[in-house]
């Protein structure tokens, strides 16, 4: 069996950068997970010492919080600086854009709507720069029933695919007088994207490493799924099922963006040696 991986997988620049930060600030917290990988977690813990707060609030005066690359709302990051937090900000560059965004564009006097998953902490945390509030939508449908500004700034997660954030700019576009389309999904998810799109085409089985919330890690999926009908979403190589490789000549892998190297390796490995041997 063939085995290829995608031209661009795993680690992005956000991810990469946020776990440079967390190992250089030793003996500190990261405020709810660096990323969404929980083995790269454990192993900053072990070999870093660099823990994991789930609530803000248990950070005491002089304690170091690094803030996670998905970022945090405004005012809990507010409430670290007023506590005296040491605070080590690990968010995502291409994640400060779109609060930025929401801000300015409130400020202006638009409305913000935003593309993505309310529950994620990106989400979350995007949505509180925005002044005066923001809808949050998953799809056109979301706002069938919503009384539309006449100014709206529309923001997307990261991660989401490109074709479904132009269905919500193709439903604003007619019906308001304003529509400022921003494009803050990000060139990492797109390459791995467009990589994974390619491959899927021509594998006969597709294996997607990532942890199970990893938001971009599901889209990557999603896309797979479209072209591949054998894909599967794994966590590292103890999810492997060798009976899915089964008269199958050609293995496409890819990986989220929070997918260490060190995993993507052991599943490759597992493969190489169970299947091809
Ligand atoms: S996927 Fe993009 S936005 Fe998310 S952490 Fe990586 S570089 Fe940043």
């Amino acid at each position: 069996m063939k085995i290829e991986l995608a031209e661009n997988y795993g680690f992005c620049f956000g991810v990469k950068r946020a776990i440079k930060i967390a190992e250089e600030n030793k003996n500190s917290a990261t405020y709810g997970p660096l990323i969404h990988n929980s083995k790269e977690i454990s192993r900053l813990e072990k070999d870093f010492k660099v823990g994991l707060i789930e609530d803000y609030k248990t950070f005491k005066s002089g304690d170091k919080a690094v803030i996670r690359t998905h970022g945090i709302p405004k005012n809990e990051l507010a409430e670290l600086y007023t506590n005296n937090i040491d605070v080590v900000d690990a968010t995502c560059p291409y994640v400060t854009k779109p609060q930025q965004i929401c801000q300015d564009m409130s400020e202006a006097g638009y409305n913000i709507i935003i593309f993505g998953d309310e529950v994620h902490p990106e989400i979350k945390g995007v949505k509180s720069y925005a002044t005066h509030g923001a809808i949050v939508v998953s799809s056109p449908k979301d706002l069938e029933n919503v009384k539309l500004g006449e100014k709206i700034a529309l923001v997307a997660q990261t991660t989401r695919k490109v074709e479904d954030y132009m269905e919500v700019a193709n439903y604003l576009i007619p019906r308001c007088k304003e529509v400022r389309v921003f494009n803050t999904i990000c060139n990492a998810t797109f390459e791995n994207q467009e990589a994974i799109r390619k491959i899927s085409a021509k594998a006969d089985i597709m294996i997607v490493i990532g942890g199970k919330n990893s938001s971009n890690t599901k889209q990557l999926f999603s896309i797979s799924k479209d072209n591949c009908f054998d894909s599967y979403h794994i966590e590292d190589e103890n999810d492997l099922d060798y009976a899915w490789f089964k008269d199958k000549s050609f293995c496409g892998i890819s990986a989220g963006a929070s997918t260490p190297d060190w995993i993507i390796k052991n599943v490759l490995d597992s493969i190489k040696k169970n299947v091809n041997e």
